[in-house]
């Protein structure tokens, strides 16, 4: 059987045609496998889905209840039966309920590992490599010049502006799932005990976090209360990225822009976006993890999803590896 014929890409995204479904679709389809709930994956209006329970819980939490027509939950490493194809998910260390997808027919088994990271992470699985033929894998920052730092050293970083400026307010832009809660996981880890603000918008996914057993300590939401000019002061805020520089952040004493992100690698993206203190915090995997995760699937062809293909296609190229850009649109990583 050629890879082709498991899977390959169509305008509504992958799709396995003996299996009759597609994973993480960009438009409505009939059956949808779900690697993880960002919205750019997960998508609503599909009638069937097939998702890890935290993925389908997140999805309900965002979406409402009436998603999709029928659910079911993919244990991690279970094999499901998908008209002669056999599925199975596996964690990806991206986000909570994150999975790479494993596809096997007649002895071909292809893994779209979704989004995914090496680094560790307290909130959510460690990615597991998964032996396979052919490996998907995405190329957010899928260039030799991105290397993550340690996270607890970005985290000490936040920390010992705290003690600098204990008059200001720390404002962290951070993706609302995910990072925003890794960050906070983070900050009690170098032992920041204090409680930390959080925007509206992560509140129900910081509470299911909690809920799921993944501790957070204690959150309060960043309200208007207290006195106007001592608000937030020493205090860490975090929200979503987008509402850096916007006037939600002047309710706060003396705002300090932080924002958490594998962009924050590039000094001009902080510069352009007025981060005066930026965290190099990132939920995927940077170029030694991509290359190093290519490697231990032992795959021998590697199809390239979404972000800086050219580089990981010419470096498997040099390593003896078939690989070539698969051009899926609809994914984006802006905030990740
Ligand atoms: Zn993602």
């Amino acid at each position: 059987m050629k890879p082709e014929a498991l899977l390959h890409s169509r305008p509504e995204g992958l799709y396995c045609p003996p299996g009759n479904f597609f994973i993480d679709p960009v438009r409505p389809v009939e059956r949808a496998l779900i690697t993880h709930a960002h919205a750019d994956h997960a998508r609503a209006g599909h009638a069937a889905v097939l998702a890890t329970r935290e993925t389908l819980d997140i999805m309900r939490l965002r979406y409402g209840g009436d998603f999709t027509k029928s659910k079911q939950v993919a244990e991690l490493g279970e094999r499901i039966d998908l008209g002669g194809v056999a599925v199975s998910f596996h964690p990806a260390g991206h986000v909570l309920g994150s999975a790479q997808i494993a596809v096997e027919a007649k002895g071909l088994r292809i893994v779209a590992s979704g989004d995914y990271k090496r680094h560790p992470d307290a909130t959510c699985t460690p990615f597991e490599p998964v032996t396979c033929d052919v490996f998907i894998t995405e190329a957010t920052f899928g260039l030799p010049v991105f290397v993550h730092p340690d996270p607890e050293s970005e985290a000490r970083r936040l920390a010992e502006s705290l003690r600098q400026f204990p008059e200001r307010a720390h404002i962290v832009g951070a993706y609302s799932l995910g990072k925003a809660q890794r960050l906070i996981s983070l900050m009690r880890s170098v032992g920041h005990d204090a409680p930390i603000l959080i925007h509206g918008a992560l509140a129900k996914i910081s509470r299911y976090y909690q809920g799921r057993g993944i501790k957070l300590g204690k959150l309060e939401p960043a309200t208007v209360e207290g006195i106007a000019g001592t608000r937030g002061a020493g205090q860490i805020i975090v929200a979503p990225p987008s509402v850096l520089g916007d006037r939600w952040t002047r309710r706060f004493a003396d705002p300090l822009s932080v924002f958490a992100s594998g962009w924050m690698r590039i000094r001009q993206r902080a510069r352009q976006r007025g981060v005066e203190l930026p965290l190099i915090l990132s939920d995927h995997g940077d170029w030694n993890e991509l290359t190093r995760t290519i490697r231990e699937t032992g795959a021998s062809e590697v199809w390239v999803t979404h972000g800086r293909e050219e580089a990981i296609v010419r470096w498997c190229a040099i390593n003896g590896i078939a690989a070539r850009p698969l051009h899926l649109v609809g994914y984006e990583d802006e905030a990740e």
